[in-house]
């Protein structure tokens, strides 16, 4: 079962690797009684680096671990949202705006998903939201149907297939603060079919973003967010009071003093302000 398992995503161009199992009591077959990651770190000495789609090599690994999960390497034919608990959960379908485009999704055996998308080209990104990861290039997932030490198997709840491209909200979260936003700059209006909703898709965006942003980068990215967000109170698709009020909250998560926030917010929202998103040309095309 997971070497038929692991041939099938080969054949599909995913380099494969075994990784360790976990037993039926939790504790992981590398034998450390102190195992942080039991029954998800790869069983070969090179790790994700031997991954591999040649037939003869898997065969040859699960001859010789006939019970190893199936590790997957990512940023070849997918990257995967990796969500650990219902608030991540929920905090990617806030993001999406209501829901996770349909593709690829797998339930692990620890209570989250695994949503695949085509890759971006990025590497990991560790704590994009509260709960949500992302493995990219250079990284790896555990895949159906592997066990996890909580004593249940990993399923599919959609069938691999082509992984959908990854919405530009969540693009433009694992582009990281550098990265153009989606709401500063030239925004195309055609694309605001749902302005309501495509406030407070910002307005999530934004805050998250500045909530974890780099300690270097805080109050630019705070800066940068209350002018996009600024962008969009000019033209009266937000409130000036909530806007002050979730990025004074990322802020101060991020871990920003009180005044320099306080003057970061006021200055970069009033800049906005002066420029707003066209309401009337939202409906254009
Ligand atoms: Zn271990």
């Amino acid at each position: 079962m997971l070497l038929e398992s692991a041939l099938a995503y080969a054949r599909h161009g995913i380099p494969v690797l075994p990784v360790h199992t976990p037993a039926a009591d939790g504790s992981c077959s590398c034998g450390r009684p102190d195992c942080a990651r039991p029954g998800k770190h790869p069983r070969l000495r090179h790790g994700l680096t031997e991954a591999s789609t040649d037939p003869r090599r898997i065969e040859l690994w699960w001859e010789r671990w006939p019970d190893a999960n199936v590790g997957l390497r990512t940023g070849i034919v997918m990257d995967v949202a990796d969500v650990d608990s219902p608030g991540g959960w929920h905090g990617l379908r806030q993001l999406l705006g209501g829901a996770v485009p349909p593709g690829p999704q797998v339930r692990t055996g620890g209570g989250g998903w695994h949503f695949w998308f085509a890759p971006l080209g990025h590497g990991n990104r560790v704590h994009l939201l509260p709960g949500l990861d992302w493995r990219g290039t250079g990284g790896y997932v555990i895949a159906p149907p592997s066990r996890h030490a909580h004593g249940t198997s990993y399923y599919w709840v959609v069938r691999p297939g082509d992984p959908p491209a990854a919405p530009a909200l969540l693009r433009n979260l694992i582009a990281g603060p550098d990265a153009p936003s989606v709401t500063a700059g030239p925004v195309s209006p055609a694309v605001i079919v749902h302005p309501d909703r495509y406030a407070a898709v910002a307005l999530e965006a934004e805050t998250a973003r500045v909530a974890h942003a780099p300690v270097g980068a805080r109050n630019d990215t705070l800066n940068r967010a209350a002018f996009a967000l600024g962008r969009l109170v000019g033209s009266g698709l937000l409130d000036a009071a909530t806007v002050t009020r979730e990025l004074t909250a990322a802020a101060r998560w991020a871990g920003l003093g009180r005044t320099e926030t306080i003057r970061t917010i006021r200055s970069g929202l009033s800049a906005g302000e002066r420029q707003p998103l066209d309401p009337g040309r939202r409906n254009v095309a």
